[in-house]
Order: C-alpha cells, then sequence, then structure tokens
C-alpha cells in the first residue's frame, strides 16, 4: 500500500472547551493503525456507511512527529531526490488543518509539518557529500476566489493576480510574477512563514474567516547538483492549508458570501475528482484545469509525485455531520 502514490491519512483531534461546554459527546473512534467509525446517533443508521478504513488513522492522542513521520517524511525524501510531491490538509474549521502543517513553531513537541519539513531537509542538505550542491527557494501564496496572490511580495493589495502557464513538454508548472526566496538556514524560512502572515492578515478584516476561506500553499524547491557528474534534478513540494470544507449553508451563515461559497467548493469538489481520478486505474480525464488550486498543482499530483491527503476532523456529536462529510472525501479519494 505504501507504495502507491497517493496516500490518505486521517487524524481526529481533541475534544476541546467549546465542544465539551456545548454539551457534545465524542462520537467518533479510531482502531489504529487504519480504522475510523463514527457511532451512529440513531441506532437505524447502519455502521457500514460509518466506518472508514484510511492509509492510516491518528486519535486525538497523535503526536506532531507522528504525523511528520508518516504523512509528510516518505513525501519530503522523494523531493530531495528530484521528484514532486504534495501533503495537503482538508478538514472544516478548527478541525485541526494549521495546527498539523505549522504548529507551534517554536515548541519542540508541538512544531507541525512545515518546521518539522524544514529541519529535515537542512539536516539531509548538511550532511550532503561536498560534491553535491542543493539550492533551495520558498514561495508562499494563497488562492482566494480562484486568484493568486503572493505573500511574500512588498505590496499587499492591488497586485495582479500570478498567471498560470506551462512551460513546454515536461517543464512544469510555472506561476508566473510569483517571487521565489533562496534560503540557506531554517531561520530564514521561518522568517518568511512569519512574513507570509502578516501579508495574509493584512487585507483582510476578518483573519479568522479568511483563513477559511483561502488555500495557503508553501511551497520548497530543491536543486540538487552533483558538480563530479553534471547531473541536476529538481524537486518541489507543495504543503497546502486548504480553505474550510464546510458546506455553503454553514458558511453562509458565519458570514461567507455566496460566491466565496461557491468558489471554495468548487476547488474542494475538483481536488477530490482529480485525486479520485488519480487513483481509479480506469479514469483517463483528470480535470486539473476545472479550479486554480488543480492547475497550479498539476505537476506536483499525479506521475511520480507523491501525494498524502491528511484529513482532520472533530470527534464531537456537534461536529458529526460535517466529519462524516471529511471522512467521505479521503475515502472517496483513496
Ligand atoms: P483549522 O486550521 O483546521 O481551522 P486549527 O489547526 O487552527 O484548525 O485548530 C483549532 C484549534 O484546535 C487550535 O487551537 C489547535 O491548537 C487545536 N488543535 C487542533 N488539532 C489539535 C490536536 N491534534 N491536538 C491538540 N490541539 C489541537
Ligand atoms: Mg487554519
Amino acid at each position: 500500500m505504501s507504495d502507491r502514490n497517493v496516500r490518505v491519512i486521517c487524524r481526529i483531534r481533541p475534544m476541546n472547551e467549546k465542544e465539551l461546554k456545548s454539551g457534545g459527546r465524542c462520537c467518533v473512534s479510531v482502531a489504529p493503525p487504519q480504522t475510523v467509525s463514527v457511532v451512529a446517533a440513531n441506532e437505524r443508521a447502519s455502521a457500514d456507511d460509518r466506518t472508514f478504513i484510511f492509509d492510516r488513522a491518528f486519535s486525538e492522542n497523535s503526536t506532531q512527529q507522528e504525523l511528520f513521520e508518516v504523512a509528510a517524511k516518505p513525501v519530503v525524501d522523494s523531493v530531495l531526490e528530484g521528484f514532486n510531491g504534495t501533503v495537503f490538509a482538508y478538514g472544516q474549521t478548527s478541525s485541526g488543518k494549521t495546527h498539523t502543517m505549522e504548529g507551534v513553531a517554536d515548541d519542540t513537541e508541538l512544531r507541525g509539518i512545515i518546521p518539522r519539513m524544514v529541519q529535515h531537509v537542512f539536516d539531509v542538505v548538511g550532511a550532503a557529500d561536498k560534491h553535491i550542491q542543493y539550492t533551495l527557494k520558498v514561495s508562499i501564496f494563497e488562492i482566494y476566489m480562484e486568484k493568486v496572490r503572493d505573500l511574500l511580495t512588498a505590496a499587499t493589495s492591488g497586485i495582479p493576480d500570478i498567471r498560470i502557464s506551462e512551460e513546454g513538454k515536461g517543464k512544469g508548472i510555472v506561476l508566473k510574477g510569483l517571487s521565489e526566496h533562496a534560503v540557506a538556514t531554517g531561520e530564514e524560512v521561518w522568517a518568511l512563514m512569519v512574513r507570509g502572515r502578516e501579508n495574509r492578515s493584512v487585507a483582510v478584516t476578518n483573519m479568522n474567516a479568511h483563513s477559511s476561506r483561502s488555500h495557503m500553499l508553501f511551497c520548497l524547491t530543491v536543486h540538487k547538483r552533483d558538480i563530479r557528474e553534471f547531473k541536476s534534478s529538481v524537486g518541489k513540494l507543495y504543503l497546502v492549508d486548504l480553505a474550510g470544507s464546510e458546506r455553503v449553508q454553514k458558511s453562509g451563515a458565519e458570514g461567507t458570501t455566496l460566491d466565496e461559497a461557491k468558489k471554495i467548493n468548487l476547488s474542494l469538489l475538483t481536488l477530490g475528482n482529480v485525486i479520485n481520478a488519480l487513483t481509479d486505474a480506469s479514469s483517463r480525464h483528470v480535470p486539473y484545469r476545472d479550479s486554480k488550486l488543480t492547475r497550479v498543482l498539476q505537476d506536483s499530483l499525479g506521475g511520480n509525485a507523491k501525494t498524502t491527503l491528511i484529513i482532520t476532523a472533530s470527534p464531537s456529536t456537534y461536529n458529526e455531520a460535517e466529519t462524516l462529510s471529511t471522512l467521505r472525501f479521503g475515502q472517496r479519494a483513496r
């Protein structure tokens, strides 16, 4: 199973204060290593359509290190060898996407996938033979309302939409006008993350609401050169904190405009369709062009690229419907 290029990993977070206070019970049970079940609220519902099997299932007791090891490290290692790869976090708002991807950067326990990935990459680069040279570059951007916005340029508003183009056969997707930043240390990467986060919040009135409506993409490009053999390779790694997967009705209640909700739904639906087409051997058409997100990721999803979809969910009865819909999305992607 682990040799498949698309893997789906589920992470259930602990109950939060709000859920406990509102009287929610826990309705999700994890049976490691692969099974997650949602306990039926009414006895008439069959258990069959409430039991899900993933490549790995993590309970509320999972650690950030485990998630990195299982979900991200195989992808990062293949990027260091010159392949492309993508790790997504998918789930409703406050299910643990950002906790999983970023976590608490200055806490060794709570650091998430991005800081661990950065550490790992610099460990590998630092331990490499003298004749192997690495050049690392970082871009950070978001996709909001089907527009790409660079989060590392000085100007934060009124920038034209970044254009997506395909550079001839085999050359991959290029984002015209997107800034790239050479990095030599983990601290430099983290400074860029902080800058990206600041820029992200500049043009918006409510950062929490905004972050649940836009996709945030972190891209690390690794150029590896063997100076003795004149051999070189390029690998591109995307770490993607997706927009909240909650449905239109609910988002509407929290002030999302219908247009925003439609665009979020379109890109998440398309992502599901693309992953589904990649995992379904009988499918010939992969609908990358149906959304900006999948278009941007076209050369990092499918083919030789390794992909991990991490789905995150709440264990509370309070969020049961959203949790079921997230688990179904993950199941369908496998
Ligand atoms: P999202 O990005 O999906 O909206 P967050 O990652 O911001 O959600 O998580 C919401 C809250 O729950 C945060 O305070 C976060 O620290 C906490 N949280 C999420 N997942 C976990 C987890 N696995 N363990 C402990 N706390 C978590
Ligand atoms: Mg978040």
